[in-house]
């Protein structure tokens, strides 16, 4: 019988804990795999830990890891896929806006020998929100080519991609964007995905800018190859500009002069150069952080596993 590796990030979601495990028992209950429930404690604040404890006391599948802060849902899927050991893994949000029940056609298409199932959201074509659709385009246009057009929701990947995603133990990163990019044989599924249960979204506007920034840093030169060539852009201009005054002068007697025009064009060079460095820096501040070695979130305690799972030492 495949064992299924349930993973779920859990970052102040009090309202919804118990919610999801009645839910996703419910539905396993009467399911013909084993399963695991795995859920991450991403530094949460309120009392999302002790009820966790309260259902792993009750319930062997629910194993619990609690990070020593807040490492974003990303690192959690991280966490969940070292120490799961399913056959396959699946991530799945804890405000019940993925239906528990999507978990079975992606399994089926698994089963059917794909290695990456995805669940894309259903969107009408006009209510996806303008920042999702720019942000896939460019995703799919320079960072990765294998994105879906409607983004990723859910994924269920297999033993084969859960080692080699957890064998990178990249950080300022995508998960998905890591899967994505390991390649394997994929296939969609389209579901319709539901408003949160309870609470608010956990996921704020700096963490949506932080993963913008991570995804096209993480994948793609793309940013740096655009820097070089507006660089050049502006030299050429520059020059054919002087080419054009000196050519004034000498043929034409013409002052040089605008002093206005001259300040435009010095902002706006200082502009570009200042985004360009920033650009440069972003790669710089990950090269470096990535050498310090730093974990990608570090473990505080664990409940409910026998043994560690493949990668725990590392991180632990
Ligand atoms: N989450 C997390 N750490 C964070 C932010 C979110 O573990 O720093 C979890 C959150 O508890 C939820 C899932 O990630 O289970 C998706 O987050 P949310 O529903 O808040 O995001 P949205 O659906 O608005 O994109
Ligand atoms: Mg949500």
């Amino acid at each position: 019988m495949s064992l299924i590796s349930i993973i779920i990030p859990t970052y102040n979601e009090e309202e919804n804990i118990s919610a999801i495990y009645e839910k996703l028992s419910e539905v396993f209950g009467i399911a013909e795999y084993s399963f695991e429930f795995i859920f991450i404690d991403d530094g949460s604040t309120d009392n999302s830990f002790s009820i966790l404890k309260n259902l792993s006391d009750k319930d062997s599948h629910v194993k619990v890891i609690r990070f020593s802060r807040n490492f974003g849902s990303h690192a959690a899927c991280l966490a969940g896929l070292m120490y799961s050991k399913g056959d396959a893994c699946t991530f799945i949000s804890a405000d019940m806006q993925d239906p528990p029940e999507l978990i079975f056609e992606l399994i089926e298409k698994w089963k059917r020998g794909f290695e990456v199932v995805i669940g894309v959201r259903e969107w009408e074509e006009k209510s996806m929100r303008l920042f999702p659709r720019i942000y896939y385009k460019l995703v799919r246009k320079f960072a990765l080519k294998n994105m879906p057009e409607m983004g990723t929701d859910v994924f269920l990947i297999d033993r084969k991609v859960v080692d080699a995603v957890t064998s990178m133990k990249e950080k300022n990163t995508s998960i998905f964007g890591l899967i994505l990019w390991s390649g394997f044989k994929q296939t969609i599924i389209t579901y319709k995905k539901g408003s949160r249960y309870k609470g608010v979204s956990k996921w704020t506007p700096g963490k949506k800018i932080k993963l913008f920034i991570d995804t096209f840093v993480s994948f793609s030169f793309f940013p740096i190859r655009i820097i070089s060539v507006i660089g050049i852009l502006i030299a050429l201009f520059g020059f054919l500009y002087a080419t054009f005054i000196v050519f004034n002068k000498l043929f034409f007697a013409k002052p040089i002069e605008g002093w206005a025009s001259l300040m435009v064009v010095l902002l706006v060079v200082f502009g570009i150069q200042l985004i360009m460095l920033g650009i440069l820096g972003e790669y710089l501040w990950r090269s470096f952080d990535e050498s310090r070695r730093r974990p990608p979130f570090i473990v505080a305690e664990n409940i409910g596993f026998e043994e560690k799972g493949s990668g725990s030492n590392a991180c632990k």
